[in-house]
């Protein structure tokens, strides 16, 4: 099988959109995504909508939590939370119980998904080498994936019980074999590593590969309705930064 892994979408419908096309040339048949479906962007109706469409599986972000009031915003951003308070404002009764059912963790066969670590599925980063071994302590499948960082990198456990990340550029492959793997797809809807494309990447369940993809999608066009839902003017021209 081959599964489009997604995470971070943010209400961005142009990148979700650009991210699909792609996959279906990829021919992948299932979408897993990593969480924070919502916030930030001015698409959450739609894209839930298309989530739903495609049978997307996946988990719960904190974005996600915080839009339908399972968390609170006090140790959100100010920037954050004010996107936060609008999506609240703006969903629908549907993606409401869309967001509020979505799990913390999703076991698929070997993998297991979550949005930040293991220890914290919610809230951790998964960026410093104390987080990566707590989560590897608690990974009881193989392979794992999360989301959250916004940063495609693939942390690799070595024989000797080391970990070691090595961030994934477009089109980087990496095979899964013997040791335990975890794979940040990166950032659909909101990229942070300077390259303001797209990121998602492609799991191949019988080659056992994953592969990592960029891809353009119309910024200005969600720039615009950013501009028009009157969220943040910083969150809508970080998008053309990749930060
Ligand atoms: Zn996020």
């Amino acid at each position: 099988m081959r599964v489009a892994l997604i995470s971070d979408i943010h209400a961005n419908l142009s990148a979700l959109d650009a991210v699909l096309r792609h996959g279906r040339r990829e021919r992948t048949e299932a979408v897993w995504q990593m969480g924070d479906i919502v916030g930030y962007g001015p698409d959450p109706d739609a894209v839930v909508a298309r989530l739903r469409e495609v049978g997307a599986v996946g988990v719960m972000g904190n974005h996600d939590a915080a839009a339908v009031g399972l968390i609170g915003t006090a140790d959100f951003n100010p920037l954050a939370a004010t996107a936060c308070e609008w999506t609240a404002e703006a969903i629908s009764a549907d993606t409401r119980a869309y967001l509020e059912a979505l799990p913390s963790t999703l076991r698929h066969g070997d993998f297991t998904c979550v949005h930040g670590t293991l220890r914290e599925p919610l809230w951790e980063y998964l960026m410093t080498a104390e987080a990566a071994y707590a989560h590897f302590a608690l990974q009881e499948s193989p392979y794992s994936i999360v989301g959250h960082t916004h940063f495609p990198v693939v942390i690799r456990e070595s024989p000797g019980g080391g970990l070691e990340a090595e961030p994934a550029g477009d089109r980087s492959v990496v095979v899964l074999g013997e040791s335990r793997v975890c794979v940040n797809p990166g950032g659909a809807g909101q990229p942070r590593d300077g390259d303001p494309r797209g990121c998602y990447a492609v799991l191949d369940t019988d080659a056992m590969a994953v592969t990592f993809h960029r891809v353009e999608y119309d910024i200005t066009a969600v720039q615009v309705r950013m501009y028009v839902a009157g969220l943040p003017e910083a969150l809508a021209s970080r998008l053309s930064h990749g930060r």
